[in-house]
């Protein structure tokens, strides 16, 4: 029998301990606590698209950045619940056996996980709800406009918040009430996908995410970022914080702290500014998604009008193994299944491929993005992928990218390509000649 407020933590996409104000928040508020992560037997089922949600990449990640979390809660003397059922049974039974008062999570840009929210709100009218905003630079309430009036492009959106004080990232949880629960062996439950052939680079977790912000930002790469962030391979190219910040192991806030003061050691140039551009883009998707809701997976997107492409399953496929027609295609996406992670080149280039040249419905390739990409994040990918299909934020249309330019550009010798094992031009794109199809009886 509990006595005294009890609260429990819904653990999304920020399993982190520095600058989590929702948690905080929770510590700060009740007698006893439940940490919770809900790992949804849907994730382990082929969805619309026919396609397993996660990738072996994204389970490994996760997997690691739970192990740490639960290392960093014991510090604190508490621990990790990890439940293998859909959130809304799982949160609402527990909250119900332990009497539960207060439920706390970091605000969710995914439409379906404020379904759920919305859902519990229904099913425990007694219970307490408080969600912070700890996955975006501002909060809801700091935006200069309201979210119904979010501006239709990212330029007028980054000149409306650019001047906006970005709150300093709060301190690491120090201290948290216990847990009114015992521990279990979660981890013995775990999918089990941890094998990969190719070197990891990228580690789950909040100790490894801070890590390569710290070894970033101790180069000298964000200096020369402009330049080199278009390339199509290159650890030191880009940040390559993505994965962190979409789980959540990183703060944003965080990493515009640090480049400040970076900025203020080392010199503020284009480069760093282009970096945290890149970041407003990153919080415009965000804010969209919110505001867009489920038409962020609508075939039309937030236009009024279909695009003009299909479904062809073949075409579908040889675009996900890398076997089109087109090397370079064929090596960015040989790069993404091999390691989960592509360049932001890389991304515009295979999906400009998928939409104009295979002409192929582009959810497909933002579901395939979806399982495959380690730093996926549900307003960034489907957000990004809306604005290349043409049904997005693009005032301009859709972005049609000349594959060989861009291999002229980004590839002209060939390196990238032949690691990948791209492959040879001008293969046939269809074995069946779709004018002929079905054949037509003798
Ligand atoms: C079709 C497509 C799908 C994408 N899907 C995702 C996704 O699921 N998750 C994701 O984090 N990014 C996505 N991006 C954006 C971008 O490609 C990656 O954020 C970037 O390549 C990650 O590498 P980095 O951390 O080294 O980025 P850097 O170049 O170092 O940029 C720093 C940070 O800025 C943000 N950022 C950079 N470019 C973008 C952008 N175009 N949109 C939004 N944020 C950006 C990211 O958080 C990134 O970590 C997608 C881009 C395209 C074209």
């Amino acid at each position: 029998m509990t006595m005294g407020k009890v609260g429990l933590y819904w653990f999304g996409n920020d399993l982190r301990l520095h600058d989590n104000a929702s948690l905080l928040k929770a510590a700060l508020e009740v007698d006893e606590l439940l940490c919770i992560y809900c790992l949804d037997p849907q994730w382990l089922m082929p969805n619309r698209y026919g396609l397993a949600t996660m990738s072996h990449h994204r389970w490994r990640f996760i997997k690691e950045s739970l192990i740490d979390l639960d290392k960093q809660l014991h510090k604190l003397g508490q621990h990790l619940i990890v439940c293998y059922q859909s959130p809304v049974k799982a949160i609402y039974d527990i909250a119900s056996s332990y009497q539960v008062s207060y439920l706390y999570r970091s605000r969710q840009t995914g439409y379906y996980e404020n379904q759920q929210w919305l859902s519990l709100q229904k099913q425990l009218p007694l219970v307490q709800f408080i969600e912070t905003d700890t996955h975006t630079l501002f909060a809801l309430d700091q935006l200069p406009f309201p979210l119904a009036k979010l501006p239709d492009t990212f330029t007028q959106f980054k000149n409306a918040v650019e001047q906006c004080t970005i709150a300093k990232p709060r301190s690491p949880v120090g201290f948290l009430p216990s847990s009114p629960a015992m521990k279990t062996d979660w981890l013995n439950r775990f999918p089990d996908y941890s094998k990969s052939e190719h070197e990891i680079f990228f580690y789950g977790g909040e100790i490894a995410g801070l890590t390569q912000l710290k070894n970033y930002l101790a180069s000298e790469n964000a200096s020369h970022y402009k330049k080199q962030r278009n390339e199509l391979d290159g650890w030191q190219n880009s940040s390559k914080l993505s994965p962190w910040l979409a789980n959540g192991n990183l703060s944003v806030r965080q990493i515009c702290f640090n480049l400040n003061h970076y900025e203020q050691q080392t010199g503020a140039n284009e480069s760093t500014y282009w970096l945290f551009f890149e970041l407003l883009w990153r919080e415009y998707f965000q804010w969209y998604a919110h505001h867009h809701g489920k038409h962020l997976f609508r075939f039309k997107g937030i236009k009024q009008q279909k695009p003009l492409t299909s479904f062809y399953p073949e075409r579908f496929q040889k675009w996900c193994n890398g076997n089109t027609p087109y090397p370079l295609v064929n090596a960015c996406m040989k790069q993404l299944n091999a390691t989960g992670f592509m360049s932001n080149r890389g991304r515009q280039i295979v999906a400009s491929c998928l939409v104009n040249e295979l002409t192929v419905d582009w959810r497909y390739g933002a579901a395939y993005f979806e399982q495959q990409l380690l730093d996926y994040d549900v307003a960034s990918n489907w957000g990004n992928w809306q604005y290349l299909a043409g049904v997005g934020a693009d005032p301009r249309g859709k972005r049609h990218f000349d594959l060989n330019k861009q291999t002229q550009q980004y590839d002209l010798d060939g390196l990238f390509i032949n690691k990948w094992q791209g492959g040879i031009q001008n293969l046939p794109l269809d074995s069946v000649d779709v004018a002929d199809w079905p054949a037509v009886a003798e």
